[in-house]
């Protein structure tokens, strides 16, 4: 693979390996497949339980790409019936940022963040930098992201110094913006905490996904970020997530889904959709002893907190 890149410009390189990534992670998507024949219960999907006092936000999804290419407009009425009143979705490429920014331009309830993520990133040029700062000016764009760091999917040194670098850059851009910004950190969680230390000080927004200990979210906490929570929170393995969810405070804590990944049980394996995040809603709730209602209500007046929706 590496050799037969070798020959390409960089663009070219950057977009085959970010197309090796995917496929990747595709693969890891769908392990995991057993666990949802086994799951399966009689629980009906979200969307036909009924919703009727519950109103949550999708703070983070990626709704632009070719998986949701054949039901788009299906996937959201289905997110709708669920009590999803709004769904945030998140460019990693310039690419997806353009189609993130036309979906919230077509839909009420979609609202977008747009930046590179750090699997795809590659030195910014001022005429991209430009780009992403007009794009922020269309209708429903509340966010620069997904930025971030991955240490997980990148081992090599220097195009982890380019992730930080591109990171750097994105998180002054929306200094300068005035924009709240989603931040992805997997496996690089003290760089990241260094990064948020000195120059991300006066930054402001939301660690996605977040997969760290409950001391690093209550450094995170005293900073002033939000913390989002995904399907993982439903896993037998989730790990430290439920005594973060547990112990969280109520105005800080955000629910996503980061569809098409990460399907909380019984969907584990499967495409995620926005309609899914009432089920990681719901075991939230459980954990923190609240009813769903009152559950999608504080998380939701948290997420139009942050991102001004
Ligand atoms: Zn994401």
């Amino acid at each position: 693979m590496k050799e037969e890149n070798a020959a390409l410009d960089p663009g070219a390189r950057a977009a085959a390996e970010q197309k090796a990534r995917k496929a990747a992670r595709d693969a890891s998507r769908k392990t995991g497949a057993e666990e949802t024949t086994a799951e399966k219960g009689a629980i009906a999907p979200p969307w036909e339980r009924g919703a009727e006092g519950i109103e949550l936000v999708d703070t983070h999804a990626h709704i632009d790409g070719e998986d949701f290419d054949g039901d788009r407009e299906e996937m959201l009425d289905r997110a709708k019936a669920a009590g999803v009143v709004a769904v945030v979705t998140f460019g990693d490429t310039m690419e997806s940022s353009a189609r993130c920014v036309a979906l919230a331009s077509s839909h009420e309830a979609v609202f977008a963040g747009v930046g590179v993520h750090p699997e795809n990133a590659f030195p910014l040029s001022q005429a991209e930098e430009d780009r992403l700062a007009a794009w922020t000016k269309e209708k429903n764009v509340v966010a620069i992201g997904e930025i971030g760091l991955d240490y997980y999917w990148e081992k090599d040194e220097e195009k982890r110094a380019l992730q930080r670098k591109m990171f750097s850059r994105q998180l002054a851009l929306a200094r300068d913006l005035d924009l709240p910004v989603c931040i992805h950190d997997r496996e690089a969680h003290g760089d990241l905490m260094t990064i948020l230390k000195t120059e991300g000080r006066k930054n402001r927004g939301v660690i996605h996904c977040f997969s760290g200990s409950w001391e690093m979210a209550k450094e995170l906490l005293k900073l002033g970020w939000y913390i989002g929570i995904d399907g993982p929170l439903t896993y037998k393995n989730a790990a430290k997530l439920p005594e973060i969810v547990e112990k969280m405070p109520a105005d800080r804590l955000l629910v996503e889904t980061d569809c098409p990944y990460l399907s909380p049980l019984p969907y584990r394996g499967k495409r995620n959709e926005p309609a899914y995040v009432r089920i990681t809603a719901e075991r939230a709730a459980q954990i923190r002893g609240e009813s769903i209602e009152a559950l999608a209500a504080q998380t939701t007046k948290n997420a139009r907190m942050v991102y001004g929706l």
